[in-house]
């Protein structure tokens, strides 16, 4: 099965794509934690990137293209994959396609996850990550059960994203709003985007993205 978690900064994409690849056995691939990644590796890429993420803005198609069909193609991809943070642009989504078709694959479901403006701002201002995996946390929403250790990896050290500042943020929502929601109509159009009610606590949420995936295509 291969989905696609779409929806603003902070709807709980990240959170979601956790808990399916525990409780399905799919592989997380979020662009933002690659791209995060090679950053901290001090690569080529991630020094090209880090100030455009900081910004808010967008990364170049074609490098995150790259990047995605480079990942799709190995072999822990063939079980399901889900997509967190891409595409992000009509253009992604297009060449995404052609990845797909030429590997005979397909999508099952494209999830938005809705939560409005206010919920996301309170959500990004309180997000923290764990360094080694990315899995992240919420100073009141969501607290790893042993205090300072992450309950995915058992990591002990957490990071607040430079682009969860609130002058970022408004950029992160404009962003989402001109280039990013233009591809919802794209899937709405061939019938496979689902909608959740991403406002509910996590489990909530995660009970109706379990429901889709457990429903037919
Ligand atoms: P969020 O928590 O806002 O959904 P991500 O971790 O997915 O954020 O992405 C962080 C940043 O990484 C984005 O603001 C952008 O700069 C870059 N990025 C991630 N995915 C993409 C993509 N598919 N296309 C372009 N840039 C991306
Ligand atoms: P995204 O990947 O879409 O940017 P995250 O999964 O990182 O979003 O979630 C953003 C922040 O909101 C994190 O601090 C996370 O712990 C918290 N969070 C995620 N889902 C919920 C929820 N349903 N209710 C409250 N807080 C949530
Ligand atoms: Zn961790």
């Amino acid at each position: 099965m291969n989905l696609i978690l779409l929806g603003p900064p902070g709807a709980g994409k990240g959170t979601q794509a956790k808990r399916l690849e525990q409780s399905h056995g799919l592989v997380q691939l979020a662009t933002g934690d690659m791209l995060r990644a090679a950053t901290a590796r001090g690569s080529e890429l991630g020094l090209k990137v880090k100030a455009i993420m900081d910004s808010g803005q967008l990364v170049p198609d074609g490098v995150i293209i790259d990047m995605i069909a480079e990942r799709i193609a190995r072999p822990d991809c063939r079980n399901g994959f889900i997509l967190d943070g891409f595409p992000r642009t009509v253009p992604q989504a297009e060449a995404l396609d052609e990845m797909l078709a030429e590997r005979r694959q397909t999508l099952d479901h494209v999830i938005l996850m809705q939560v409005d403006e206010a919920a996301l701002i309170d959500r990004l201002a309180g997000r923290f990550s764990c360094k080694n995996c990315g899995a992240s946390y919420h100073e009141r929403y969501h607290r790893p059960q042993a205090e300072g250790v992450c309950d995915l990896c058992g990591g002990c050290e957490f990071v607040h994203r430079p682009d969860d500042r609130p002058e970022a943020v408004e950029a992160r929502f404009e962003v989402y709003r001109r280039q990013t929601a233009p591809i919802l109509p794209y899937y709405r159009d061939r019938g496979i985007l689902r909608t959740v009610d991403g406002m509910g606590e996590i489990d909530e949420v995660a009970r109706q993205i379990e429901a889709i995936v457990a429903s037919a295509k």
